[in-house]
């Protein structure tokens, strides 16, 4: 909903990261890298301005998400993002983000993306292949799925860091199921307008939640109502 930037006022990757350093959205060096690593021109459609800070479509009713909520979402799981940890990225869309989870993570560790639309799955690997993450596709430790990413991806988990990139009515339980103790969820909820929410799953296995800032996102719904727009 925040805009830092309008227009193609910045038209390069590395112009697009300073920016939101400059803005105080990136706040370490390590998400800068990462940003700068993956170019987000590889993963927009021909013909869409990829340093905008605005969502654009991808088609099949759905957006990438803006430069800065991404940005946001990298600075709130960084820590579970070192190397030789497991991510999982649900609703994975484009690939972006996804691809900057495998390049955190390393070969060490594990990155899903999970997505519904098989046609947006196979052009986010096509994307990542053109990507700096592509060595970690061919290795293995990076993939990405067509499924149902209400259900998680129960093959891989427990995981340190769950993205989810579209906004659920409530926060799914098969997610912090699969979320390992010590490790944190960034999911959108509600239905308009929703909250950004942090969920940490504590040592004990309990749960604590904290609204990180409103945000609207295309809902985490069936593929069917998603297509019926
Ligand atoms: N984070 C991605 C995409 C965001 S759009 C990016 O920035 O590129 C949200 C994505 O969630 C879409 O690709 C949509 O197809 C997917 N999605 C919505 N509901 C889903 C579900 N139940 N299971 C899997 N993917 C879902």
């Amino acid at each position: 909903m925040q805009q830092y930037w309008s227009g193609s006022a910045i038209n390069k990757n590395k112009g697009m990261v300073e920016h939101l350093q400059h803005c105080g959205v990136i706040k370490s060096t390590k998400v800068a890298e990462v940003m700068e690593t993956i170019d987000r021109g590889l993963f927009v459609p021909k013909g869409t301005p990829p340093y905008v800070d605005s969502p654009m479509a991808i088609g099949y009713n759905v957006t990438i998400s803006a430069p800065h909520m991404h940005a946001t979402c990298l600075q709130l799981l960084e820590e579970k993002l070192q190397p030789g940890m497991r991510a999982l990225d649900v609703g994975s869309g484009t690939g972006y983000l996804t691809a900057c989870f495998a390049l955190m993570v390393g070969p060490q560790g594990h990155t899903i993306g999970v997505d519904h639309i098989p046609e947006l799955v196979s052009s986010s690997i096509e994307n990542i292949e053109k990507s700096a993450a592509a060595p970690l596709l061919k290795d293995g430790s990076f993939s990405v799925h067509v499924g149902d990413g209400r259900e998680g991806w129960p093959e891989c988990a427990p995981y340190d860091a769950i993205h989810v990139g579209a906004a659920a009515p409530e926060i799914p339980e098969p997610l912090i199921n699969q979320l390992k103790p010590g490790g944190r969820m960034v999911i959108p909820v509600g239905n308009i307008l929703q909250d950004l929410k942090v969920v940490d799953k504590n040592s004990d296995g309990s749960i604590s939640v904290y609204t990180e800032t409103l945000v609207r996102y295309v809902p985490l719904t069936s593929k069917e109502a998603q297509l019926q727009g």
